[in-house]
């Protein structure tokens, strides 16, 4: 069995261990670096960023900018690892948020407005000067040292048999000051070397602290970012949850719609074939009966349509067509649908008028008109026969065109007022009930101006009516 106990070599004493250590000489190697490496980060900057400033009025600069920020990067990611593995930095790397769905210039804005990014662009631009004078104090530190031994070196070995020999033996030097004048070079250029190591690796602690401050996160950061980064997970599921929601919602009124058609269709011939055969007064019953499932099935389809409206919203597949069209239009297609029905079933007259000179306005069309045909049946609905309700457009200011459906009914109380644009909203329910609404359509109606760039607002008094004004861009 070999002998468990080792013997400890005896440390070397530090002026000696200084030469023997790898770091000193790694120490070395990156000051000198740093001279040939800034220069060229330097030139490489300056040059890029300068391009980009310069010709920013056009797409290219903001493309040379972000490849600049690219590479300026790359390079901070390059002297990180230099800086760890050269110098024994411990440097916490930062990490950006992962941006899976966003668009490259959306990570690009995001890379901007990290601290991290433009520390780091500092430090590349600090190796230059830093790099330059490192290199210098390096060079000539360890070249005089050198020379000094190598001077010492020369006059003991070399050049002593032919002068120091001889002047000792002629008598006019003693061995003892020949040694001395050798001991003095010798020990001179020694006390320099261990100086200009010592220089040398209080200059790459000064690299390393720049390196870990400018190119990496402190412990606190690193925290604070794995806290941030956990939640923008969170956040990120909580929309992927919500957007399976919202596509649950238009998939299932997809599937709803087609089946209630079918039976609302069913019902409307059956009805037909009631009313158009002579039927027997016991079975008047079921010519009701099929009455209430046909406008409860109708009912159904208009929620269905309603909730397929407001999930298209909310997941964005709602695409706008916004052009510029003369409103006067699509008011007269409105007033066209509209007013014979009114007059004839409920006696209310409908009127309509826009006032001269109009600009032409800046919306979708077919929305345009799904939003007033929205507020033109409400009003008639809200209005007891013989009541009236008119359709107007006007300028609001200059930029803007007021759309406004007013009407002498039944009105709005104050305090439901402020919420008529919720969803499932009504009013009075019991009241609204018989009229048989659920509350959507004007949370469709205000989705809808919105998403055109423009707003809606409501006025009411109770028993006197109800103004609804809609303001639309103009087209310029
Ligand atoms: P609904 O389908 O129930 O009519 P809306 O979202 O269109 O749903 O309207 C929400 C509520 O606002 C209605 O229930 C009604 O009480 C009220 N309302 C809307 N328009 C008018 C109006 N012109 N006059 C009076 N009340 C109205």
């Amino acid at each position: 069995m070999k002998p468990s106990a080792s013997i400890d070599k005896p440390a070397s004493p530090w002026w000696l261990q200084i030469f023997r250590e790898k770091q000193s000489y790694l120490d070395i190697l990156y000051l000198l670096a740093s001279f040939p490496l800034g220069l060229v980060y330097f030139v490489f900057l300056v040059v890029g960023i300068s391009v980009g400033i310069s010709t920013f009025i056009i797409w290219i600069g903001a493309a040379v900018l972000a490849g600049t920020m690219l590479v300026w990067l790359a390079l901070a990611e390059f002297e990180r690892s230099l800086a760890t593995q050269w110098l024994g930095a411990s440097i916490i790397s930062p990490t950006q948020p992962a941006m899976p769905d966003a668009t490259f210039m959306q990570k690009m804005v995001a890379r901007a407005k990290n601290p991290m990014t433009w520390k780091a662009l500092a430090f590349l631009f600090l190796k230059f000067p830093c790099g330059i004078l490192s290199f210098t104090i390096t060079l000539v530190l360890l070249a005089v040292s050198l020379g000094i031994v190598i001077t010492g070196l020369i006059i003991g070995l070399i050049t002593a048999p032919f002068v120091a020999l001889p002047l000792v033996i002629s008598g006019k030097s003693s061995p003892d000051q020949q040694l001395r004048k050798y001991l003095l070079f010798a020990g001179t250029g020694y006390g320099l070397a261990i100086i200009s190591f010592l220089f040398i690796s209080q200059m790459a602690a000064f690299f390393k602290y720049a390196a870990r401050k400018l190119l990496g996160v402190s412990d606190e950061e690193s925290r604070l970012q794995e806290m941030a980064n956990r939640a923008a997970y969170a956040t990120e599921q909580a929309a992927q949850a919500d957007q399976r929601r919202r596509q649950l919602i238009v998939d299932m009124s997809h599937e709803l719609r087609t089946p209630v058609a079918s039976i609302s269709g069913h019902l409307e011939s059956l009805l037909m074939m009631t009313e158009n055969q002579d039927i027997p007064s016991q079975q008047e019953s079921l010519a009701r009966y099929l009455n209430v499932a046909h406008q409860e099935t109708e009912r159904l389809g208009t929620l269905i349509d309603e909730l397929l409206s407001l999930a298209r919203m909310e997941s964005d597949e709602l695409h706008l067509d916004i052009q510029a069209f003369p409103i006067r239009e699509a008011i007269e297609e409105v007033y066209e649908l509209i007013a014979p029905l009114a007059s004839k079933e409920r006696q209310i007259t409908l009127v309509r008028g826009v006032a001269p000179d109009l600009p032409p306005v800046l919306a979708d069309r077919q929305r345009l008109i799904q939003i007033m045909l929205n507020l033109v049946r409400n009003a008639i609905k809200y209005t007891p026969s013989g009541g009236l309700v008119s359709l107007n457009a006007e300028m609001a200011d200059a930029s803007h065109i007021a759309l406004i459906v007013a009407d002498n009914g039944v009105g709005i109380p104050e305090e439901d007022l402020a919420h008529i644009f919720e969803r499932f909203y009504r009013a009075d329910t019991s009241r609204t009930r018989a009229t048989g609404g659920f509350g959507l359509g004007l949370a469709i109606v205000h989705d809808l101006v919105v998403a055109m760039g423009g707003s809606v607002t409501a006025e009411s008094k109770e028993g006197e009516g109800s103004r609804f004004l809609i303001f639309l861009r103009v087209a310029s």
